[in-house]
């Protein structure tokens, strides 16, 4: 369970806070070491727990906390506070295009979870009666157009493949036209992943962006590589402006450091997490109820 480490870690700390009647700068300075070794020990990133210790620190100290009735309690309130602004603070919502279709186009490295949220994201518009249209633009991987395909059968959603002859910018251009004529609302792009991030795969993501202008392009990344994601969505940010991440494989065993560093690192906001292989297995991203589940 993602978090579990880090919320034990952190709830033994506050219970002491709690226990304790009056609060001294020093037993807040204490339990600022705890949390910032049990945020390393997530694995959130170096700076990021830096700044935050900084700022719950500072806000902790003040008069107002340490001469309050239960000062335990406050310091716990303000350490949500920043956990949930960490996350990025109030829960954020896929664009709409005012003129059909939106498009969205998922982007991330192979493996990390894009064919599979492509169709779990199909599967939410199609809940709310919407006529999403699958493409096909990972060309290269060979199953991965197959796989679509599995998802889209399995969905009753249909799916735009022009096979692997076909370049990626191509098809997407295609889809769009395909989407405006047989009436579909949601075009959902499924691109092409490498293992590592290479120029070519880059350009390509360019080429198809241009050509589709999408409302959002969705970052999926794999919350169990931990630091890696975190660097993953820098360099995909930086090329393509990303609108979004989703963030995957949040019920394997991840420490969650990626969950609570992607937003602050890279200014991406998460916007779905993922949460198993079965199709249903995908939630909005709240930061505030991820906070609260960390604290307990
Ligand atoms: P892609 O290469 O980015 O398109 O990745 P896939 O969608 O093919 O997913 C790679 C593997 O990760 C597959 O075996 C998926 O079933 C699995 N996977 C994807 N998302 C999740 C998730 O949220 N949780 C778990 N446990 N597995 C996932």
């Amino acid at each position: 369970m993602v978090f579990e480490g880090l919320a034990n870690r952190l709830q033994d700390t506050f219970n002491r806070l709690r226990g304790k009647g009056k609060l001294s700068e020093s037993d807040v300075a204490e339990a600022m070491r705890e949390v910032r070794l049990a945020l390393l020990e997530a694995d959130v990133n170096f700076k990021v727990v830096k700044d935050f210790v900084a700022k719950v620190k500072e806000r902790a100290v003040g008069q107002e906390v340490l001469q309050s009735l239960t000062p335990g309690q406050h310091v716990i309130k303000i350490v949500n506070e920043e956990l949930t602004e960490l996350m990025g603070g109030a829960q954020s919502k896929l664009a709409i295009s005012p003129k059909a279709p939106t498009v969205y186009m998922m982007v991330g490295l192979q493996g990390a979870g894009k064919t599979t949220h492509t169709g779990k994201l199909a599967r939410l518009l199609q809940k709310d009666h919407k006529k999403p249209l699958l493409v096909a633009c990972d060309i290269y991987r060979p199953a991965a157009i197959k796989q679509l395909q599995v998802l889209g059968e399995q969905l009753d959603v249909p799916v735009f493949s022009l096979g692997n002859e076909v370049s990626p910018v191509e098809i997407a251009r295609q889809a769009l036209e395909h989407a405006k004529s047989y009436g579909h609302d949601y075009v959902l792009i499924d691109t092409a992943g490498r293992l590592h991030i290479d120029e070519a795969l880059m350009d390509e993501l360019k080429q198809i962006k241009e050509t589709v202008q999408p409302n959002e392009i969705l970052l999926v990344v794999d919350a169990m590589t931990g630091q890696d994601a975190v660097n993953v969505a820098e360099s995909f940010n930086t090329q393509l402006d990303v609108t979004g991440a989703i963030l995957t494989k949040l019920d394997g065993d991840t420490r969650g450091g990626a969950a609570l560093s992607i937003r602050a690192v890279t200014g991406t906001q998460i916007k779905f997490a993922g949460t198993g292989e079965k199709i249903d297995a995908i939630e909005p991203f709240h930061p505030d109820r991820m906070a609260s589940r960390i604290l307990g």
